[in-house]
């Protein structure tokens, strides 16, 4: 059962020296019961307590993280079923499948697709993030040989090692290094074995049953072995048994705090469907039914980028805009004589409007004022666009020293503000914008200051 603030907090030092990054231990203890941070930022808790609070405030779906640096990847985390109730912690890790049975030129296609295909969207990198090896042959050397060339080949991929022998998984994750490798998986025949790999390495390791009830067996006996960073597969290789046992799994951790499954799951549209277009669809249904990892046979920008795009809009938090900084962006290298617009700070406003901006060539001042990520009207109708907020903003903005010309370009959608805004703000001229910002480019080039 989870512990509540006050709880946690009768257990801290209560110093309130904020060395964990938060002025009070009461703030602290608050954060620690709502997951946001972890018990061990404080430095003066004892080992003791670290594990009584670590263990009762752990999420249901435990953490787990792999690789180091650049190739970090966390799953997991996760304490709640529907979005809306508060967020989903960690996206759903996007991985490609490389075996050793594969030709060098599609290891090869595979490797610079995974560093080819980026995109950047709304200030975020989207991207796919782990290589699944797969010893198909049975062969250390091969699998070693084969993993060696994924750690060099794509620097910042987290790592997923399968083979049905411990021995040359061993192999294969001692040449990894700092990137902690997922080892895959434990069977009811290779359990002990593969537990024992586990410790050894300090690796999670997947339980991979043949179906739910066994992944249940498999996990209780993991955990009874010593291990904590656990992934599930349930064996289910078709949408609905894939679908079926996420939810059931899911529900099980979260609502009956059942621990055997209290563990992300990895998935294989892979193995589901030879179809691309039906991998992606199995992909884009487990992307938003809670697969830790969905491991996909080849990464092509018409399938991969559409299941980024989903796994964006699933994992941001309902709860908190996506913003940008409050501040003055230069776009296109202005001078004193450019134009001056401004808009708020609902980052895909800012990015529409800052893209239509540097599309048109026009050099120009962008001042984004803070309004809580709210968009336009809403943050107008909100009380916080208003005329008065607004001029305030500009003054401490400094764009009076930036241009010679007072005359400010605001969104059409706030017309009526007008009148309001050249009284607030003496001596300026207000421009009325237009209402979409496709229209600004056609708008920019015909732009003279009044
Ligand atoms: Fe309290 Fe520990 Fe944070 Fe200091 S570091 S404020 S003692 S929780």
């Amino acid at each position: 059962m989870a512990l509540t603030g006050i709880q946690i907090l009768k257990m801290l030092p209560k110093k309130n020296c904020g060395e964990c990054g938060i002025p009070t231990c009461l703030a602290f203890a608050m954060k620690v019961a709502a997951g946001q941070t972890e018990i061990g930022e404080c430095p003066y808790v004892s080992e003791e307590v670290k594990e009584q609070i670590g263990e009762a405030s752990a999420p249901p779906i435990r953490t787990i993280k792999l690789g180091s640096g650049d190739s970090a990847y966390t799953t997991g985390g996760e304490t709640c079923l529907f979005r809306h109730e508060k967020r989903f912690e960690n996206p759903t890790g996007i991985a490609v499948l490389v075996t050793t049975e594969m030709n060098e030129a599609d290891v090869d296609g595979r490797i610079t697709r995974f560093k080819n295909l980026r995109y950047e969207r709304v200030g975020v990198l989207l991207k796919a993030d782990l290589i699944a090896i797969k010893d198909t042959k049975g062969d250390s050397a091969a699998f070693t040989a084969l993993t060696k060339k994924v750690l060099d080949g794509a620097a910042d991929a987290g790592i997923i090692l399968m083979s049905d022998k411990a021995d040359n998984l061993k192999a294969a994750a001692g040449v990894c290094g700092e990137r902690k490798p997922l080892l895959y998986g434990a069977t009811a025949e290779n359990a002990e074995a593969m537990a024992a790999l586990a410790k050894e390495t300090g690796c999670p390791l997947v339980a991979k049953g043949t179906n739910l009830d066994d992944t249940v067996a498999i996990s209780e006996k993991l955990i009874a072995a010593g291990l904590k960073d656990l992934m599930l597969d349930s064996g289910a290789r078709t949408v609905r048994a894939a679908l079926e046992d996420s939810v059931v799994g899911r529900r099980s951790a979260i609502r009956a705090k059942f621990k055997p499954l209290g563990f992300p799951t990895i998935t294989f549209p892979c193995e589901i469907s030879a179809d691309p277009l039906m991998e992606a669809m199995v992909a884009s249904v487990l992307i938003a039914k809670y697969a830790g990892i969905v491991v996909l046979s080849d990464l092509q920008g018409d399938i991969l980028f559409p299941l980024l795009l989903e796994r964006l809009n699933i994992f941001t938090d309902p709860q908190r805009p996506m913003v940008v900084q409050e501040d003055v962006y230069n776009i296109n290298g202005p001078t004193e004589d450019s134009p001056v617009l401004i808009t708020c700070n609902f980052s895909l406003t800012y990015f529409i409007v800052s893209g239509e901006i540097e599309g048109s060539k026009v050099p120009s001042w962008l001042l984004i004022k803070d309004t809580e990520g709210l968009s336009v009207l809403t943050a107008w109708a909100a009380g916080k666009f208003g005329a008065d907020m607004i001029a305030a903003f500009m003054k401490k903005s400094g764009i009076e020293s930036k241009v010679k010309h007072r005359e400010l370009i605001i969104p059409g959608y706030l017309a009526s503000m007008k009148g309001e805004l050249e009284e607030e703000l003496a001596g300026w001229t207000i421009t009325i914008g237009p209402r979409e910002a496709g229209h600004l480019p056609a708008f920019l080039k015909e732009w003279k200051p009044a």
